[in-house]
């Protein structure tokens, strides 16, 4: 079984033909509300992949709307006070967004005694930097107290202590944050990282494995890397090869419908 801990978000997104500069104004044709979060698109991903989902998390007093959407997900989700946090997205006409991201109720989030043995018991803990560190760090604590391979996506980019970094047995990253924490990288175990269009690739004590892309009619990216980190975690019993071959797939069929 696979625990997310991690982020919640309602998704606005809206697109239009180019991004607008400081001060500009473009017209826009489309405007979606949809559930985003790069902690509920992983359980997502994760759950439709197959395995056993758990997602740990919270949202505030307008949270049904996004949970509604989270499929076969086991929901240990905490309601707090003020907005769930919320995404702006804008895509432009070639497929590239730009977000910005208010934290709301993803920053309220702690653990409950329960929700760390649900960790400990877990074979796959998952998780991104999208809710507070020392949350972050809790759970990497009572997952290696209990066992659990722990996977972390250090996304988005953010300062993270050396002992998070020791708990960590794979990471998952694209080109940016490979090189935003390279220095980290050499410590940890196994290493995945993501090159968009062009593939995957990852390193571990039993070797290095690569994929091609696959070539799709691109949508929307928003979220390709959320569908592919989910679905290498569901696929962590399989042969490395295969986890980033069935991880490879899910990342190229997101990029190929709007939004998260
Ligand atoms: P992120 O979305 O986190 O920036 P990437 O852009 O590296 O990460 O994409 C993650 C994965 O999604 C890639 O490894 C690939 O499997 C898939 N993917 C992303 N963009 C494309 C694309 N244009 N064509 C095919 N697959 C893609």
């Amino acid at each position: 079984s696979i625990v997310v801990v991690g982020s919640i978000n309602l998704d606005v997104a809206c697109s239009c033909e180019r991004f607008p500069g400081p001060g500009e104004t473009v017209p826009g044709d489309r405007i979606a509300y949809g559930r985003g979060g790069k902690g509920a698109n992983q359980a997502a991903a994760a759950a439709r992949a197959g395995a056993a989902t758990t997602f740990i998390g919270a949202v505030g007093d307008d949270g049904a709307r996004v949970l509604d959407s989270l499929g076969d997900v086991d929901l240990r989700v905490t309601r707090v006070p003020g907005p769930t946090g919320t995404a702006v997205i804008t895509v432009d006409g070639r497929g590239e967004n730009t977000i910005v991201v208010v934290p709301g109720a993803n920053a309220l989030l702690s653990l409950t005694d329960d929700d760390r043995r649900v960790v400990a018991d877990a074979d796959v803990l998952l998780m991104q930097s999208e809710v507070p560190v020392p949350v972050v760090l809790d759970a990497a604590r009572a997952a290696r107290a209990g066992g659990t391979t722990v996977i972390l996506n250090p996304s988005p980019v953010r300062d993270l202590p050396d002992e998070l970094w020791s708990l960590v047995d794979v990471v998952v990253v694209n080109e940016s944050e490979a090189s935003a924490s390279a220095s980290h990288l050499a410590r940890i175990p196994t290493v995945v990282t993501t090159f968009g269009a062009n593939g995957a690739a990852l390193r571990s004590p039993d070797g290095e494995f690569r994929v091609d892309g696959i070539a799709v009619d691109v949508v929307d990216t928003t979220g390709a890397g959320d569908a592919f980190t989910g679905t290498l975690a569901a696929s962590w019993d399989l042969p490395p090869a295969e986890r980033l071959a069935r991880a490879n797939t899910a990342g190229a069929r997101a990029t190929t419908v709007a939004g998260a």
